[in-house]
């Protein structure tokens, strides 16, 4: 059998490979779709952060009046004129100081979590740039990889143009027809009395055969079987 059609046919193993080895590299998406998460997170946590600051804000704000009112009752209080007048100041000043209790304590819990949230979110922008390096790292190796195996694979193609070529149409359609039907390989050939593809021991008689037949086949496999 001719031997172009077993370079045929290692060109077309290698088509194949590089093609599935194109079809298994890591584009990236997982790694995209894992820092989304994280960027929400961050995004997240810096719009609950902002929350508690005019919280904090408005809390102090109230407290910085509660505290002025305070004082205006505290001075009304030294002026003033009856017995009445007193008790209800006393009364007053007691209510706005429990407010302001609550106000400062209000304030305190914010500064609590507002420390609590700050550090959540060092840590989400610190693992949002570890996630941003690690998918660029793998887009631009997806890249750099496609670029390489785009190219074997145009070698490839170049390659096959020429063998086929120099082959003639009944081999060519005789190859093309074992492809179709031995699921995408042809030939095989003879390894250690092995068939290459199936792996079958190939009996004397078949190897005898094969030497001095058109179109030798794999008894097991029946696809056309190359001896060196
Ligand atoms: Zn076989």
């Amino acid at each position: 059998m001719n031997r172009l059609l077993w370079d045929l046919q290692q060109t077309d193993n290698l088509i194949t490979r590089l093609k599935r080895e194109r079809s298994k590299l890591d584009d990236g998406t997982h790694a995209r779709s894992e820092r989304d998460t994280v960027q929400r997170a961050r995004d997240e946590s810096k719009a609950q952060l902002n929350t508690l600051n005019s919280q904090r804000s408005d809390k102090e704000t109230e407290l910085q009046a509660t505290e002025e009112k305070i004082a205006r009752q505290n001075s009304r209080l030294m002026n003033a004129k009856n017995a009445h007048e007193v008790t209800s100041l006393q009364r007053d000043i007691q209510a706005l100081g429990n407010a302001r209790s609550d106000l400062d304590e209000a304030v305190l819990m914010l500064m609590d979590e507002i420390e609590t949230t700050s550090n959540q979110l060092v840590e989400l922008e610190k693992q949002l740039v570890e996630h941003n390096v690690q998918t660029t790292r793998i887009e631009r190796n997806f890249a750099s990889e496609t670029k390489r195996i785009d190219r074997e694979i145009e070698e490839a193609f170049a390659m096959r143009k020429e063998v086929t070529a120099q082959l003639d149409a009944d081999a060519l359609k005789m190859y093309d027809e074992v492809t179709r039907l031995r699921h995408g390989v042809a030939v095989a050939v003879v390894e250690n009395g092995n068939c290459s593809v199936c792996g079958n021991a190939l009996t004397p008689f078949n190897l005898r055969d094969a030497k001095t037949q058109t179109w030798p086949t794999c008894e097991n496999c029946e696809r056309l079987l190359f001896i060196e």
